[in-house]
């Protein structure tokens, strides 16, 4: 059985890949010193998987305790999660960021190319694409430079990782660039575990349907889009976590490659929040407010690539996104 080091394995998009890595027959190796998950996202995991799956918390920025980890395990391929991802945190400590993906990253790829994997996954983000001039991004869309030093530390992972595959290396690279991940596990067993108020807006609308928060403020309505609100391709989780299955079976010949990870449709926010009251059956209580500063007015991914070359595409639409989110909301008060 294949051995998978997930780093960030106890996080959001981490825990449900491990989840289908399972699901398809191998053994994750999580790695992750749960400094911006919980337990609770673990204890759901152990619910799903059982005893399927290994568990270290380890800093992977300590070399020596990440390279530990491969010095006792025979790791075959690597999915690299273990990230800060808040936009606005980044623009407040920037340091931190940069100090983190970039350094974790860094102690990854040494370890792939000292201990010889065969496979590297990275998590990148459609936030490599900037402000782009088209509203479809592709792969081979320009990449332009990002509005935060969040998206910076994605930017410059890819240019790492770029640079490194310049000489032959023992391991293939995919990048996996992710558009809106949200939902959560349809078993309300692992789902977002937003630390605060949430910056993102599926878990910002489950909490003001739920009555943490009074009400939603919609960023902006005078956009140039249908109904004035942005545009994003919100993506079913699940759905992310099976592109990394995909990806570690991909044989392509390039030692290195990119892949968008959405579903190829675009949503607006109010739409998003019209969905989330049928599917809720709730009135979801929302004013229309300032723009945010940094948003895009709208992208959603051309995944054609993925579809043809890696043989994935979005299973799952946005209504059973909202459906799993607001489960996930409800079976987490009952944490509380
Ligand atoms: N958004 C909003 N209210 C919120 C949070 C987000 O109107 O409380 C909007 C935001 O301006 C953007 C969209 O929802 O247009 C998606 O935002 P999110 O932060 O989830 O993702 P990103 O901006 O990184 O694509």
């Amino acid at each position: 059985m294949k051995k998978i080091l997930v780093t960030g394995g106890a996080g959001y998009i981490g825990s449900h890949t491990v989840v289908s890595l399972v699901e398809q027959g191998y053994f994750p190796v999580i790695v992750d010193d749960l400094r911006n998950s919980s337990l609770v996202l673990l204890e759901g995991l152990k619910e799903l998987c059982g005893d399927r799956f290994s568990f270290l918390s380890i800093d992977i920025c300590e070399k020596s305790h990440l390279f530990s980890v491969f010095e006792s395990r025979a790791i075959d391929a690597v999915i690299h999660f273990a990230a800060y991802k808040s936009v606005g945190e980044s623009c407040d400590v920037p340091l931190r960021y940069y100090q983190n993906n970039l350094i974790g990253l860094m102690n990854v790829l040494e370890a792939c190319q000292t201990f010889k994997v065969e496979k590297f996954v990275f998590s990148s983000s459609c936030t490599v694409y900037g402000e782009p001039e088209v509203r479809q991004v592709f792969e081979s869309t320009p990449k332009r430079l990002p509005e935060s030093p969040y998206g910076f530390t994605k930017w410059m992972g890819e240019q790492i990782i770029e640079d490194i595959h310049r000489n032959p290396q023992p391991f293939n690279t995919l990048c996996l660039r992710y558009f809106n991940p949200i939902g959560a596990h349809p078993s309300g067993f692992i789902g977002e575990l937003p630390v605060g108020i949430p910056n993102n807006l599926l878990p910002y609308i489950t909490q003001t349907a739920a009555g943490i928060r009074e009400h939603l403020t919609v960023f902006g309505d005078d956009y140039p889009t249908p109904d004035g609100t942005c545009i994003r391709d919100y993506i079913h989780v699940c759905d992310v976590a099976e592109a990394h299955v995909r990806a570690l079976q991909h044989e392509g010949s390039l030692p290195l490659d990119v892949f968008n990870i959405g579903t190829g449709k675009g949503t607006s926010v109010l739409e998003m929040v019209r969905s989330f009251m049928d599917v809720s059956g709730l009135n979801l209580p929302y004013q229309l407010g300032a723009r945010r500063p940094g948003d895009i007015t709208e992208i959603f991914a051309n995944v054609e690539k993925s579809k043809r070359e890696l043989g994935w595409t979005a299973q799952r639409s946005v209504e059973d996104a909202l459906r799993d989110a607001w489960n996930w909301e409800q079976q987490l008060k009952q944490h509380d």
